[in-house]
């Protein structure tokens, strides 16, 4: 699996352990395996809420980064209010389930308890999917955890807490980095409103050359990766463009979004395999303050991160902390074309007047920026 495909990977993963939880849930219930204990049914029952809603959540969230359907938020009339029924139904049921054997109830409850991870999946945006993925992974561990006390096994319950707090805590933090209430993020409102605001200026692009020559004569430099980068591999040669400034006396720092890319930590893995020092990194807080003093910041297959759409209200992006590469006094922009990013909304930093495109694969514009600077 490509590196840049694991976000999927990672989701149709939590899928199966949800659906795994669940699946051991119907057959505990239907068998009757939980005697007289009714705290060990509502264990029972309660992990298979829990695991049904990750395996159809994950199922649909594997599908949107799949590009099996579209990856932006899906909507209709009443949809929040639908929602929040469902949910209300699935607890409903769980109580009506305590007391009673009933195989027909049983069936209903995991028909609703799926269909509420489908509806509450299709209304989250692309931008938020991270935060989405995050959750299902910490809802799998905390199903499998409840479906091991059902069923008295130890090894069960160990790794599905371990999973499940875990999981809880990267869900948080990913949350607080897109600046999300978790809340939110259930219930759909985010990434759903209509794009209104015409951007104003131009897209203006430089040729090689004209970016070597800012390049060279900086004296500050901000690297800025993403998703593109991964795509083209292109690690390596940012890395020996790095080198060649640096060895003209020129800072070069890297600044990294916590959701740049498709995964978590997706940017420091390649910048670390590519044998970046570890301190030249810079997460969101600590560099943007440091744009304004940036002679040139050069962004590499980003999009979404760096997109100023996220200050606007009325924008999918709206609330989202972004690198401030449009504070930079100059900015060059790799990438192949008029490609959209992840959340699928215009970039307002290519129409700035101090930003630039450099069109091209990025391991390929990077690669004749090398030899280009080298001889500068
Ligand atoms: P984006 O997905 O916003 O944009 C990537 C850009 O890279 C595209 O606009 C594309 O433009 C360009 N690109 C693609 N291939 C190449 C190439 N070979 N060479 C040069 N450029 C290329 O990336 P960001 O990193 O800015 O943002 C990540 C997005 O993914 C966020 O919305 C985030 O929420 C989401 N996400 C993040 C996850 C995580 O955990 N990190 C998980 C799931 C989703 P063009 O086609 O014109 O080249």
């Amino acid at each position: 699996v490509q590196m840049t495909d694991m976000p999927q990977m990672v989701a149709i993963y939590n899928g199966m352990g949800g659906g795994a939880a669940g699946a051991i849930a119907a057959v505990v219930l239907l068998r009757g395996e939980y005697g007289d204990d009714l705290g060990l049914k509502f264990l029972a029952i309660l992990g298979g809420l829990i695991g049904s809603v990750a395996f159809s959540g994950s199922i649909v969230a594997f599908a949107k980064l799949q590009g099996l359907m579209t990856g932006r938020p899906i909507q209709f009339p009443g949809q929040k209010i639908l929602n929040v029924l469902v949910l209300v139904a699935a607890l409903g049921l769980v109580v009506a389930l305590l007391p009673q054997e009933s195989p027909l109830l049983i069936l209903v409850f995991f028909v609703v308890v799926l269909s509420f991870g489908v509806l509450m999946t299709l209304p989250i945006g692309g931008g938020d999917m991270p935060v989405a993925v995050s959750l299902f992974n910490a809802l799998t561990g905390l199903a499998v955890g409840f479906e091991g006390f059902a069923i008295g096994n130890a090894a069960l319950i160990v790794a599905g807490t371990v999973v499940g707090a875990a999981g809880t805590l990267l869900t948080l933090l990913m949350a607080k980095a897109m600046n999300r209430s978790l809340w939110s993020v259930l219930v759909g409102g985010f990434g759903v409103e209509q794009e209104t605001a015409q951007i104003k200026g131009s897209i203006r692009s430089i040729d090689l050359e004209d970016a070597v020559v800012m390049l060279g004569y900086a004296s500050r430099v901000i690297f800025v990766p993403g998703y593109g980068m991964a795509v083209a591999q292109a690690q390596h040669k940012l890395r020996e463009v790095a080198d060649v400034l640096e060895s003209k006396g020129i800072r070069v720092d890297y600044a990294i979004h916590p959701v740049a890319g498709r995964m978590p930590g997706h940017m420091n893995v390649l910048l670390a395999e590519a044998g970046v020092a570890y301190e030249k990194l810079h997460d969101l807080e600590d560099i943007n303050p440091d744009f304004p003093q940036a002679d040139v910041a050069v962004v590499i297959g980003a999009n979404d991160v760096v997109n100023p759409a996220a200050h606007r209200k009325g924008s999918p992006l709206y609330g989202m902390p972004i690198l401030d590469v449009d504070k930079a006094k100059n900015a060059i922009v790799i990438k192949r074309g008029q490609g959209k990013g992840f959340a699928g909304v215009e970039n307002e930093l290519f129409f700035a007047d101090n930003t630039r495109m450099l069109y091209g694969d990025a391991q390929s514009v990077l690669g004749q920026l090398v030899q280009s600077l080298k001889k500068l």
